[in-house]
């Protein structure tokens, strides 16, 4: 079983859905009679890019990134990648990447470099939570559905430990030196 203990409740999954469902309905407007490639950053995106697929109306195409933060003897601040792109729907397309939080902004900046490098047409970026307290220094501009305490969050695709995904809500978790 889970470990609920630890966790509050931070957004219910009703929140998380109406925010959604604004978001659709202005790429519904914006992107209506064109087609938009959208990049998944996996794993913690996962949820907002499945939920979010499922309410639009226009042509889309799709592909994942795979990125972690590196943290073998060598170097703990590289990126390493997983999987890049593997489709040829990023050339003079319109596109955007769908994240599941920036923080740093360390792994948002270096993903907007590599996508934009393949040159789209245009390129944005859909975040579900940034930390309000935390300076970012991602260097671009994007679209952020929540602005949360700077607080470790898990649930809705987010993880610790690779645990906690599969909740439908997000909670902020007790770090173990409480
Ligand atoms: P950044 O490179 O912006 O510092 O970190 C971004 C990555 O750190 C995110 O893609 C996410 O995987 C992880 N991360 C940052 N804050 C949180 C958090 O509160 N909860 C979880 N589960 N992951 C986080």
């Amino acid at each position: 079983m889970l470990n609920m203990n630890k966790l509050s409740l931070l957004i219910k999954k009703e929140e998380i859905n109406a925010e959604i469902n604004k978001y659709a309905n202005k790429l519904n407007e914006k992107y209506e009679n064109k087609e938009l490639s959208i990049i998944a950053i996996l794993n913690g995106s996962l949820f907002l890019f499945s939920d979010l697929l499922k309410k639009l109306k226009f042509p889309i195409k799709i592909d994942t990134i795979t990125v972690s933060s590196y943290s073998g003897v060598k170097s703990s601040n590289e990126l390493l990648y997983h999987k890049k792109i593997v489709k040829p729907i990023i050339k003079n397309q319109d596109v955007l990447i769908v994240e599941d939080i920036i923080d740093t902004g360390k792994t948002m900046n270096s993903v907007y470099e590599y996508v934009n490098s393949l040159n789209p047409k245009s390129l944005n970026v859909l975040v579900l939570a940034s930390k309000k307290d935390t300076p970012t220094k991602f260097k671009y501009k994007y679209d952020s559905l929540f602005t949360i305490p700077d607080k470790y969050i898990v649930g809705y695709g987010f993880g610790i430990d690779d645990l906690y995904r599969q909740l439908e809500n997000i909670y902020t978790i007790e770090s173990n030196e409480e």
